[in-house]
C-alpha cells in the first residue's frame, strides 16, 4: 500500500509515529457494506486519513472512497445504501502528508479482461520502485503513487488464467510486507506475505466469512474468530466454500513485534496471544529489569496503559492516571507542521496536577521516536509539581526505520539512533530513562529469550536486521522513490 506511516507510539511520539493501515472483507452477507463499515470502524486506530469500501452485487461493483474517518464517510444509511451486494472489501489508511489524495485511497479497482478486481493492502513493498520502473518502461500507466497499484499491473500482465493464479504470479514478483484483501465477481481473497509481517485473521458469522487485519472487529460484529491467516497463505472464498493455498516458498515467520507493543488494539488476538495480556507482561518484565523507587506508576495514554499496569503490579507501586487524554481531537500526527504538532500535544494531554504535586513518578510509554512528545509530557509533569520523573519504555530503543508499512522517520531523526540513553534522558528532561531489553521483550512476548539464530518476529526497528530484502533502498537509497516516479507520470 501506500507508505502508511506510523508508530511507534500513541505515546510517546505519536506525533511522529504513524499508523499503518487496516483491511477488512466480507463474503456472503446481504448487508456486506454495513458490516465492512463497522469492521473498518474497529480498525480506525490503524489509519484515520482515508477509507474506502468496494462491494459487488452480482452485476456491478460499487465503490465509495474518501478522505477522513469511517464515521465521517460511512456513518449514514444513504452511503451504505449505495453499496449493495453480499461481497465487500474495505480499507482504512494513513499516509505521508502530500499523498493524501483521493487517487491513492483504497481499495483500488481495475477492470481486467477477466472482469473487475478491487484490492486493499496493509504493508509496504520493498521492491515497488524497481518493479514499477520496469512496468513504466514497458508502457504501463500508473494512476496513483501507491505500491498496491504495482500488484494490479502485475496481475493485468500475467499470462496465467484463473484470477488466483494471476495473483500468485504477481505476488511472486514482489517483495516486502503485505496483507491483502481482494474482491472479484466471484471471490473474496485474502493473502498474507510469506513472512507474515502484517496481521490478517479469518472470522465467521454463520455462513458469512470475514477477513480482517485484527480480531477486535469480530466482537463488534458478533462474529467468531476462526484463526490467523498463515504467513504465505492465500484464502479463497467463493460459492464452493473456503480454500487455502500456500503457493510461495516457505519462509521463517517474522510477525511485526511492534504490533504487540503498540499498533494493535489491546482487545485483539495476534498470533494466538491477547495483545493486552502481552503488554502487561512486557510491563512486568520492564519492572523486573528497570526498577526505580517512586510513588506512582503513570501510563502515557492510551497505549502505555497495559504496560504501566504490568509495571505497577510487578513493582507494587500504585498505578495512577496522572495524564488525562482528550479523546475529542484527532491524533496529533495528522497535523503537518511542528507548530501545530506542539499545540496538539498540549490539547491532547493534560496533567492531573492534584495527584502529581510533590510525587516521584514513573512514566511508562511504549516507545520514543523523535522525543518531541516525551519532552512535552515530562515538562508537563514538572510544571504540575512532580518531584522526580523517571521514564520506562516498553520497547528497546527504536534506532532503525521501518520499511514494511510503518513509515517512521529517517534514521537520522530517530532520537535513539543519534544519542545514548544518558543523552536521551537529558534531552527529554527525566531523572532516569530505561528501556526493556531485547531478551526481556522476547520473554514477555514469546516466553523465551531472543535467539538470534531463529528470531520469531521482525524486530528490525530495534536491530536493523531486516528479514525481507530492501531492494529499493539498496538500489536507490532515499525516501522518495515512489514520489519521484510520480513526477514522471
Ligand atoms: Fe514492525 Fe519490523 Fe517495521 Fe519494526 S521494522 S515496525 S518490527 S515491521
Amino acid at each position: 500500500m501506500i507508505r502508511c506511516r506510523h508508530p511507534l507510539g500513541d505515546t510517546g511520539d505519536d506525533a511522529y509515529r504513524h499508523e499503518e493501515c487496516g483491511v477488512f472483507g466480507v463474503y456472503g452477507h446481504d448487508d456486506a457494506a454495513a458490516h465492512t463499515a463497522l469492521g473498518l470502524h474497529g480498525l480506525q486506530h490503524r489509519g484515520q486519513e482515508a477509507c474506502g469500501i468496494v462491494t459487488y452485487d452480482g452485476d456491478h461493483f460499487h465503490s465509495h472512497r474518501a478522505l477522513g474517518t469511517v464515521g465521517d464517510n460511512f456513518g449514514s444509511q444513504e452511503v451504505i445504501a449505495r453499496l449493495p451486494g453480499a461481497m465487500s472489501i474495505g480499507h482504512v489508511r494513513y499516509s505521508t502528508s502530500g499523498e493524501t489524495v483521493l487517487r491513492n485511497v483504497q481499495p483500488l479497482f481495475a477492470d481486467f479482461k477477466f472482469g473487475g478486481l478491487a484490492i486493499a493492502h496493509n504493508g509496504n513493498l520493498t521492491n515497488a520502485y524497481a518493479v514499477r520502473k520496469s512496468l513504466v518502461d514497458k508502457g504501463c500507466i500508473f494512476q496513483s503513487t501507491s505500491d498496491t497499484e504495482t500488484i494490479i499491473h502485475l496481475i493485468a500482465k500475467s499470462e496465467y488464467s484463473p484470477v488466483v493464479d494471476r495473483m500468485i504470479d504477481a505476488l511472486r514478483q514482489v517483495e516486502g510486507a503485505y496483507s491483502l484483501v481482494a474482491l472479484t465477481r466471484e471471490k473474496l481473497i485474502g493473502v498474507r506475505d510469506p513472512y507474515g509481517i502484517r496481521p490478517l485473521i479469518l472470522g465467521r458469522m454463520g455462513d458469512t466469512y470475514i477477513l480482517s487485519s485484527e480480531s477486535c472487529t469480530l466482537n463488534i460484529l458478533g462474529a467468531e474468530f476462526v484463526r490467523d491467516v498463515d504467513p504465505g497463505e492465500i484464502i479463497v472464498i467463493d460459492k464452493k466454500g473456503l480454500r487455502s493455498i500456500k503457493p510461495f516458498q516457505k519462509a521463517p515467520s517474522r510477525f511485526c513485534i511492534f504490533e504487540y507493543i503498540y499498533f494493535a488494539r489491546p482487545d485483539s488476538l495476534m498470533e494466538g496471544k491477547n495483545v493486552y495480556e502481552v503488554r502487561k507482561q512486557i510491563g512486568a518484565e520492564l519492572a523486573r529489569e528497570c526498577p526505580v523507587e517512586a510513588d506512582m506508576v503513570i501510563p502515557v495514554p492510551d497505549s502505555g496503559v497495559p504496560a504501566a499496569l504490568g509495571y505497577a503490579n510487578q513493582s507494587g507501586i500504585p498505578f495512577e492516571i496522572g495524564i488525562i487524554r482528550s479523546h475529542y481531537m484527532g491524533r496529533t500526527f495528522i497535523e503537518p507542521s511542528d507548530q501545530i504538532r506542539h499545540l496538539g500535544v498540549r490539547l491532547k494531554h493534560n496533567a492531573n496536577s492534584g495527584l502529581i504535586k510533590g510525587k516521584r513518578l514513573i512514566l511508562v510509554d511504549d516507545s520514543i521516536v523523535r522525543g518531541t512528545t516525551s519532552t512535552k509530557i515530562v515538562e508537563m509533569m514538572r510544571n504540575a509539581g512532580a518531584r522526580e520523573v523517571h521514564m520506562r519504555i516498553s520497547s528497546p530503543p527504536t534506532d532503525h526505520s521501518c520499511f514494511y508499512g510503518i513509515d517512521t522517520p529517517s534514521q537520522q531523526e530517530l532520537l535513539a539512533a543519534q544519542n545514548n540513553i544518558e543523552e536521551m534522558a537529558k534531552l527529554i528532561g527525566v531523572d532516569s530513562l530505561a528501556y526493556i531489553s531485547f531478551d526481556g521483550l522476547y520473554r514477555a512476548v514469546a516466553g523465551e529469550d531472543r535467539n538470534s539464530e531463529a528470531p520469531q518476529f521482525c524486530d528490525a526497528c530495534f536491530t536493523g536486521e531486516y528479514p525481507v530484502r530492501l531492494t529499493d533502498q539498496e538500489d536507490s537509497p532515499g525516501p522518495q522513490q515512489l514520489s519521484l516516479l510520480a513526477e514522471q507520470e
